[in-house]
């Protein structure tokens, strides 16, 4: 093990292609022409598109001999209409293939512009690739997907799915088809030393969330269980390093690998905190990752006799909990980094402080059970569950 970026590098074939380490943004020409992409459609946000390198990479695509349609008219917590309109950008310039650049916003939107173009107009309808439907096996396979994660945490990136809002119902749903992995991944961790600190924070949150609820779901997948607790490791060693020093390039690679890792791990499934999540991001816009740190010790909790001694093993892993001690204290101990990160970091304590209201407990905990995420979560949840665990997260109450 190292932590010297040099060494940090290679190219891996688990989940899909990953090119990793430094400087591997120049290879984006190549990642084209291996998928036969020459006229990609180079989706980002309008942040994003502005920066010198969204500027550099287009510029250098060009000189390599792709013809570029720059699309970035998408908002975070994606809506359909993002989609609408990057679609009609790809079929009004041709393109043969999507460059989805930026954090889980731009790579959602994406692969699902990816997938939704290469349906016919009166053939499958997006909703129709909601999570836990199989109507997707009548679809068209997406076009060809390069994805290059700028931020270090939702891995949309290794993933075959993409959430989108749709407007019509205010859920923000989950879509899936196997073709929206991406054939090759750019994982440059130099594209994110530029990332603001209060979002390295939390987007790394939502790796680790992605890593912890994918370890305790109750499903078997052992290849899963490594990855998530590696995934775990990686979190804990260079988080913080990464929020205090951005530019500290070892830390950054570290947390781009973790969240891949979150991503392919969550294959095994997710849980409350997802399940959360989601409906309140529907319907407060707030960031997933933050919003994950927001509701992660309440659900730790309300799961503790299913998972204590898995977490236990975790903290163990870690280095949080001394070899020995029993299963509570290890528990005790996991939920204790988690609450420590969150301070340091200055995440709100609770859904109040998050702009949460009473008065959308109900719908929320409807909206939660109804979540494709709540299946997996250890212990099962109904409405009134999960209304009882809104209740607790917004008094910020962990007796
Ligand atoms: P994001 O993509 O919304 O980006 C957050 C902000 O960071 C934006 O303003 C963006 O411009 C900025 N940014 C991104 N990279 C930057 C960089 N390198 N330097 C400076 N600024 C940069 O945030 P996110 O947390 O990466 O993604 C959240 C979205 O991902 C949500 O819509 C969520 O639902 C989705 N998500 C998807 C999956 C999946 O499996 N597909 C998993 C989790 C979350």
């Amino acid at each position: 093990m190292t932590n010297d970026p040099a060494v940090l590098r290679g190219t891996w074939s688990f989940p899909t292609t990953i090119w990793f380490g430094a400087g591997k943004i120049s290879m984006l020409a190549r990642a084209c022409k291996t998928l036969g992409i020459t006229k990609p459609l180079f989706v980002t946000d309008p942040g994003l598109a502005g920066l010198e390198m969204v500027t550099a990479a287009l510029a250098a695509a060009e000189a390599d001999g792709l013809q570029t349609t720059l699309f970035s008219d998408i908002k975070p917590n994606p809506v359909s209409a993002n989609i609408s309109a990057g679609m009609a950008a790809l079929r009004a310039a041709d393109c043969d293939g999507v460059i989805a650049f930026g954090g889980g916003s731009s790579l959602d939107v994406g692969k699902t512009i990816a997938l939704a173009a290469a349906q016919s107009e009166d053939g499958i309808s997006l909703w129709e690739f909601e999570e836990g439907r199989k109507d997707w096996q009548r679809a068209e396979p997406p076009l060809p997907i390069v994805a290059i994660p700028t931020t270090a945490g939702t891995g949309s990136e290794t993933g075959r799915s993409t959430v989108v809002l749709n407007e019509a119902t205010h859920h923000k749903v989950i879509l899936t088809h196997p073709g929206m992995m991406p054939g090759i991944v750019i994982a440059d961790p130099e594209l994110t030393l530029g990332l603001p600190a209060h979002i390295t924070a939390a987007t790394g949150m939502d790796a680790l969330a992605h890593c912890l609820e994918a370890y305790c779901s109750p499903f078997d997948n052992p290849l899963c269980d490594g990855v998530a607790l590696e995934g775990m490791r990686l979190v804990h060693e260079n988080l913080t390093i990464a929020v205090d020093d951005g530019s500290n390039l070892a830390a950054r690679s570290n947390m781009l690998a973790a969240a891949a890792m979150g991503s392919t791990a969550f294959q095994k499934g997710l849980g409350a905190i997802h399940a959360m999540s989601h409906p309140i991001g529907a319907l407060y816009d707030s960031h997933h990752g933050l919003t994950n740190a927001v509701v992660m010790p309440y659900v730790l909790k309300r799961n503790r006799a299913a998972i204590e001694t898995g977490l236990a093993r975790v903290s163990n892993y870690l280095g949080l909990a001394r070899h020995g001690e029993d299963a509570a204290a290890g528990f005790d101990a996991f939920l204790n980094w988690t609450l420590e990160l969150r301070a340091q970091f200055d995440m709100p304590h609770t859904l109040a402080e998050l702009g949460v209201e009473p008065n959308r407990f109900d719908e929320l905990a409807e909206m939660a059970a109804a979540d494709p995420t709540a299946l997996a979560n250890p212990v099962a949840l109904d409405a009134a569950g999960f209304r009882q665990l809104f209740e607790t997260a917004y008094a910020g109450d962990l007796s």
